[in-house]
């Protein structure tokens, strides 16, 4: 570890090396799940500038050290949290600035969802940001970004017109598809396997909705199949400005185990109250245990109620996997993750995406029509095995149905597949050895690093 006269000079923020009292709060502050991996970097940098990205990044390079990033610290794995090296915190970075007029607004990593949405709202635009409100816009971006009304938008990293970026060599540079195109294009959905630290993104605004509406249906488990299929069968004739997904888990609302179909309608002048009429169709409609629909809503509410699916404070493991139709044999194999969900805030979600066009100037090439996602959630440490293997390891049993991952919900290092299309995995490989010939930046995570219950137990089964 390097000795403390040789630690950068003239910082605006603070450098806390690991036998420093603060050091430990960082260390644990780094990571929003309360299962905080069991990794320890030599130093962390909680920046006050760009200059203390670059004087960071130098300092690393000097002394051996590799680097990681922190921006919002919603890696579920604590993928900025790794055994040695720096780890670059963001988080005291907060400012931004709009153009209303040119619809573009800049920000730093650190700024969340409802922080974007402020902004824009003030002057009738929209960003697909996460959907709780605490996420950062780091991470999220750059793994895809699943925001809401990104059907509409697609995913959020298509969104990123410009990034400013502390190269490994410790160069500050500005990105754009004119200028270091390929960065550009890594950025656009590489995930946590990026090759600089982006201290600041340009990001283009949207004509913002006119309302929201919401309908929610809840049924009895035994009807989950039914409802899947359903929302899965309507998906190809469903306008990209409804948003469909299925919770199936504890419902505090009913005090007992549902599953419940939520669509959310961006609508604008043109459409309104029908976008969500097709629910109402639903075979099964009158064994509806709750139902509210075509509710007005808000961002606001919306951030709150996915707030209250994952809270702060429990130990959350998840995964996920895009599956093609038919919905019937994606069901028949998921049927486990049903039948052995943990009775607590574990929940099975699924997001009804459909398809959005892939570009050429963005690394983003992973999706297919149906996201299955288990979300494991929970209090007891001791109970971190059985649920990591309800999370990981079914879905390791059922990998012949994946197209690939979201990084946004990546665990590479318990359970390996593809979060980039093989093409574009390759080509990523080939530019990180241009910016990155050494090394120095972190990237995706191996199983050697996994710190869960799971990897220390004899199968990750
Ligand atoms: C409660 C909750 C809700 C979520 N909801 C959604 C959702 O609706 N849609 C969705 O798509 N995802 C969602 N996610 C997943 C989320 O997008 C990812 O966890 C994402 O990594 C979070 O970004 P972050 O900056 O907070 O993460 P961090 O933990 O800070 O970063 C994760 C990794 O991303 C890379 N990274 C982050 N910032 C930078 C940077 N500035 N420069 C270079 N690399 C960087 C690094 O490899 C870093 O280790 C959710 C997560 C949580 C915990």
């Amino acid at each position: 570890m390097p000795q403390p006269e040789h630690q950068p000079q003239h910082l605006d923020g603070t450098l806390l090396m690991r036998d420093e009292p603060r050091y430990e709060q960082a260390r644990l502050d780094a990571v929003w799940n309360a299962r905080k991996p069991d990794r320890y970097p030599d130093a962390i940098l909680l920046a006050g500038s760009d200059d203390d990205v670059v004087a960071g990044v130098r300092w690393a390079r000097d002394n051996g050290l590799k680097v990681t990033v922190r921006s919002g610290g919603h890696s579920f794995v604590g993928n900025g949290v790794r055994d040695g090296g720096l780890l670059i915190d963001l988080s005291p970075l907060r400012d931004t600035r709009i153009d209303p007029a040119a619809r573009r607004v800049w920000v730093r990593p650190a700024v969340t969802g409802p922080e974007i949405d402020r902004l824009a709202a003030a002057h009738g635009l929209y960003f697909p940001t996460g959907h709780a409100p605490t996420v950062a816009i780091g991470g999220f971006i750059l793994g895809g970004g699943y925001g809401w009304n990104s059907r509409t938008f697609g995913p959020a990293c298509l969104s990123i017109r410009a990034i400013d970026v502390v190269l490994p060599s410790g160069q500050l540079v500005h990105a754009d598809d004119e200028n270091h195109p390929d960065l550009m294009w890594a950025a656009r959905g590489c995930g946590p396997g990026f090759f600089g630290v982006v201290t600041r993104l340009e990001l283009e605004l949207y004509p913002r909705h006119r309302r929201i509406l919401r309908t929610t249906q809840t049924y009895p488990m035994e009807l989950h199949d039914d409802v899947v299929s359903f929302l899965c069968d309507l998906l190809p004739a469903t306008p990209a400005a409804v948003e469909m997904s299925v919770k199936a888990g504890y419902t505090p609302a009913t005090g007992q185990q549902a599953v419940s179909m939520t669509c959310t309608a961006f609508c604008t002048d043109e459409t309104g109250y029908d976008l969500l009429a097709p629910l109402e169709t639903a075979p099964f409609r009158g064994q509806a245990i709750r139902a509210s629909v075509n509710t007005e809503t808000s961002m606001t509410e919306l951030y709150a109620l996915a707030d209250a699916l994952t809270p702060k404070g429990l130990r959350w493991s998840l995964d996920g996997i895009w599956c093609d139709p038919p919905a019937r044999q994606v069901l028949a194999a998921a049927a486990p993750l049903v039948s052995a969900m943990p009775q607590d805030s574990s929940f099975l979600f699924w997001m009804l995406w459909g398809h959005y066009p892939e570009r050429d100037n963005a690394c983003w090439s992973v999706q297919a029509p149906i996201y299955l996602s288990p979300n494991g959630g929970w209090v007891d440490p001791s109970e971190d095995l059985a649920h990591e293997r309800w999370v990981h390891g079914s879905l390791a049993d059922i990998q012949h149905l994946s197209r690939g991952l979201q990084f946004s919900d990546n665990n590479l290092a318990d359970r390996p597949d593809d979060g980039l299309s093989p093409a574009n995995a390759a080509r990523l490989e080939t530019i990180r050895a241009v910016y990155d010939p050494d090394g120095l930046m972190r990237g995706y995570m191996t199983p050697e690093e996994s710190t869960t219950a799971l990897a220390r137990s004899a199968t990750r089964r």
